[in-house]
This record gives structure tokens, C-alpha cells and sequence, in this order.
């Protein structure tokens, strides 16, 4: 694969601490549980794609807005521990920094509760003090945890001043038809991408549609995550399916934001769609025989 001239990656999104117990099952309303472990991870999918991107070897500057306390100024620490730029990371002075409180069943099945926090006020009138940053990137890649007016602002800009604007739909929620007209790439899952089209996958062939149907709203290429099936890529009329690889899953936490990045990181270097795509299939692959989110995601020279 290529990998000289790297261009500068902008990932724009969220930043969370989760905080994760683990117990025999989950609780029923009023009921309390003894006997769990806990383990606090950094995580919020702008940050795990922003830290995954740097491990893979890309140029990442972040921008995300937390709150003024211990989580904010560790995360912060964090990111510049892995060579992200970190000028536009935001401080609110109002609001928390968002954390997540997670319960994980012996069946690994989840019970999430989300305060957002700061993420839900990281504004256009931020981004537009980050003016700079948009200028000097050339692939801006975001999420859909901080405001979508926030989002649509920052695909605006990008545009006009003729950057890559790369969007992963995640968490599923419908998008409108000026959002996506705006996009080079979108790269949702199943359920996002049969929530953005309105076709529900359940072979090939409605694969294939729904791929198309997101292609006509005015994306330029598609790629829907398929989970352990790997990925699809559909541009120019045309799709085609690449193959993930097989591993032993133990924990498929971010392994769609280790996608993103190693997908995103890959095109900075000057690969194509296809090649780009089965980087990232690697990237992902390793990240789901670990645990965590942050923690699940692979060095660049991890992924061969
Ligand atoms: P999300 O995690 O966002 O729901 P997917 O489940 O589609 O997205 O996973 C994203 C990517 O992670 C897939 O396209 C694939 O490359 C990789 N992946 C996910 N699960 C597995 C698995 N069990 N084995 C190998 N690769 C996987």
C-alpha cells in the first residue's frame, strides 16, 4: 500500500469517558446488583477514530469539545500522547465533560446510558474559530455525536473550500438530502444505511439498491460496513463486496471506528477505494480479537 505524501486528516466528534460494569446480569428497575467489576475507558466515537487514525500513521488533528474536569483534561492528555493536534479541542466552562455508563451482562449483552455533556454543544461558532484547521486539512472525517447543525456547518465549508468531507452516520439516525449532497464518502452500517435510504438489506441484491438509493441522494461513493461479511463499496453505478478476514471476535466495540480511520488514513496516503477499504478490513479484524474501544485499536505496524 501507499503510503508517502500523507495528506492531513480533520476528524471532527465526540469525546466520552465510558464507564463499564461488568455483572451477572443486568439490573431491573430499583433492583441493585454487588459482585461487578469496573474499568473506566476513554472512548466517544470522534475519539476513538481520532486516536485509531494517529496509531495507523495518519496526520490527525481533533476536534471535539469537553467539560472542565478530570475527564476533559485527561482525554486531552491522552490525545496528545498519541500525536494528535489538539489546538481546537474545546473546553466548556457550563457543561460536563459526556460520559457513558455501560453494564455488560455475563452474556455480553449492554445496558448504555449516554450524558452527552459538552458533546452537544460543540457549536458552528466553534468551528468557525477552527476556521483554520478546515483550511489546512485536505480529509475531514465526522460522526453523528455532536450536533447534526454542527456537522451540516463544517460539511458547508469543507466543501467550498474543496476538502474530502467524509461522514460516518453513526448512531443510525435519517439524514437529510443537503447534508448528504455535501458528502464525498459515507460509510454507514446496515442499520444506518437502511435508515439514510429507507431499503432494508436482506440479500445482495437489496444491498446493492440501497447502496444506490444513498448514491442518488447525492453521496459520491458508499461503503456499508457488513460486520464479520467485511465491507461494500458502491461508486459510479458500480458495487462490489471485499471480504473481511476471519479472526475469533471477542469484543466488536469500535470495531466500525477503527474502519473509518484505517479507511480514512489509507485515502491520505493515495489508495484507492478498494485498496483503502481492504486496510481497513485488516485494522478492523485485529481490533475485534481485543478488548475496549481505544484500546482495541492497532499500530500501523500491527496491520500487515
Ligand atoms: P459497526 O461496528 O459500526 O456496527 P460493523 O459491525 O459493520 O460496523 O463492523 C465494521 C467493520 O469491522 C467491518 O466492515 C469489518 O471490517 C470489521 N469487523 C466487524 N466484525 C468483525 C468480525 N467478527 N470479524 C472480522 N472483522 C469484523
Amino acid at each position: 500500500m501507499k503510503q508517502s505524501n500523507a495528506q492531513r486528516i480533520l476528524v471532527i466528534g465526540s469525546s466520552n469517558t465510558d464507564m463499564v460494569i461488568r455483572a451477572g446480569h443486568l439490573p431491573r428497575p430499583g433492583e441493585t446488583i454487588l459482585g461487578g467489576t469496573f474499568l473506566m475507558n476513554p472512548g466517544g466515537k470522534g475519539a476513538n477514530q481520532a486516536v485509531a487514525a494517529a496509531r495507523l500513521g495518519g496526520q490527525v488533528t481533533f476536534i471535539c469539545k469537553t467539560g472542565n474536569d478530570i475527564f476533559g483534561h485527561e482525554a486531552r492528555q491522552l490525545f496528545e500522547k498519541e500525536g494528535i493536534d489538539v489546538s481546537y479541542v474545546f473546553t466548556d466552562i457550563e457543561h460536563p465533560s459526556g460520559v457513558a455508563l455501560i453494564t455488560v451482562d455475563a452474556q455480553a449483552e449492554n445496558c448504555i446510558v449516554v450524558a452527552s455533556g459538552a458533546n452537544a454543544y460543540l457549536s458552528p461558532a466553534d468551528i468557525s474559530t477552527a476556521y483554520e484547521a478546515i483550511e489546512k486539512a485536505d480529509i475531514i472525517l465526522m460522526q453523528l455525536e455532536t450536533p447534526i447543525e454542527t456537522i451540516q456547518y463544517v460539511a458547508g465549508i469543507a466543501r467550498k473550500l474543496g476538502k474530502k468531507v467524509f461522514l460516518n452516520p453513526a448512531p443510525a439516525q435519517p439524514l437529510n438530502r443537503e447534508l448528504l449532497q455535501t458528502l464525498d464518502l459515507i460509510t454507514p452500517n446496515e442499520t444506518e444505511a437502511e435508515m439514510i435510504s429507507g431499503v432494508k438489506i436482506t440479500d445482495n441484491e437489496s444491498l446493492q439498491i440501497c447502496a444506490r438509493t444513498i448514491c442518488e441522494m447525492g453521496v459520491g461513493s458508499v461503503i456499508i460496513t457488513l460486520g464479520a461479511k467485511g465491507a461494500f463499496i458502491y461508486r459510479d453505478s458500480f458495487g462490489e463486496c471485499i471480504p473481511s478476514v476471519e479472526v475469533t471476535a471477542v469484543d466488536t466495540t469500535a470495531a466500525g471506528d477503527v474502519f473509518n480511520a484505517a479507511l480514512t488514513v489509507a485515502i491520505s496516503e493515495g489508495n484507492d477505494l478498494v485498496e483503502a477499504v481492504r486496510f481497513a478490513n485488516k485494522a478492523a479484524a485485529l481490533s475485534v480479537t481485543r478488548y475496549g474501544a481505544q484500546a482495541s485499536a492497532p499500530y500501523r505496524y500491527e496491520v500487515v
